[in-house]
């Protein structure tokens, strides 16, 4: 089996230190959290940035803070900035992370609920993203909460916006969307294109038991305090102590974790665009 690529979604949006104080929300406080899961084996980062009063921020200036940061303290990980809508309904603001040349980007091909919102994603915003991603080579990871969000990322890679092999996410257990079943993972990973790559981000308690079946299966995690504050027993989770979790759980399974080129290969990133975004801060 392929060996394991563990993402962290780090701090979201909607989580605040008084839900869980573990969680990072500084650019200090990602960097250093970044460094902690790196050392205990992840090696991919999915980052929401916030402003000084700790709210949600697309603001050019303290992505780029924080994408200094991370690459200072472990410059070897694959960076992924989110593109999501909590934090600003702005085409432009939601786009311009993807234009700081990380790595990777997120990319929702769908509209959904979740909990106080729709999760708005036009077509014609769907169309304007990839067209940006088109632009700038960065990777999409295409984050789906149902089904069709499959097909309009096949859509988009055969009008030539979006390359194979597609990377895909699926975000399950989330209120108003997919419940975080295993059905409905083996569903959604036997509905993506061949040679298609994918992870599971189990939101809530759906985290670590579709993470495990993930790992059985051949697919790959994403944990994380954007997705889930507590550990199966119940205390506050933090960003290190989950990516342990899921190391021990890889390792009792006998599937070994991806370096950082690891990942880089099996995600066929091109390695002369990882340091890309250093130019651009
Ligand atoms: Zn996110």
């Amino acid at each position: 089996m392929e060996k394991l690529i563990i993402t962290v979604a780090l701090t979201g949006n909607v989580p605040t230190k008084k839900m869980n104080p573990n969680l990072p929300v500084t650019a200090g406080e990602i960097a250093a959290d970044v460094k902690r899961c790196y050392d205990a084996g992840a090696v991919l980062f999915h980052v929401h940035t916030r402003d000084a009063d700790q709210k949600p921020t697309l603001d050019l200036n303290v992505y780029k803070e924080n994408a200094r940061r991370i690459k200072e303290l472990a410059p070897e990980v694959i960076l992924q900035l989110s593109t999501g809508a909590r934090a600003g309904k702005d085409w432009e603001e939601r786009v311009n992370p993807v234009r700081l040349m990380p790595e990777m980007g997120s990319f929702t091909t769908g509209s959904n609920n979740l909990p106080g919102i729709v999760y708005e994603n036009s077509p014609p915003f769907i169309e304007y993203l990839a067209k940006v991603y088109q632009e700038t080579g960065v990777k999409p990871e295409i984050e789906v909460f149902e089904t069709g969000m499959i097909n309009n990322a096949v859509f988009l890679q055969k009008k030539g916006f979006i390359q194979a092999p597609l990377h895909f996410d699926f975000v399950l257990g989330a209120p108003g969307s997919m419940p975080g079943t295993t059905k409905n993972l083996q569903f959604l990973s036997e509905s993506i294109p061949a040679a298609s790559t994918w992870s599971v981000a189990g939101i809530g308690k759906a985290e670590i038991p579709l993470s495990a079946a993930a790992i059985v299966m051949g697919g790959h995690v994403r944990v994380g305090l954007e997705d889930n504050l507590y550990l199966p027993d119940g205390s506050p989770a933090s960003n290190p102590l989950l990516v342990e979790k899921i190391v021990r759980l890889a390792r009792e399974i006998g599937r070994e974790i991806a370096s950082p080129d690891e990942a880089r290969t099996l995600l066929a990133l091109d390695p002369s665009r990882k340091n890309r975004i250093l130019n651009m801060l």
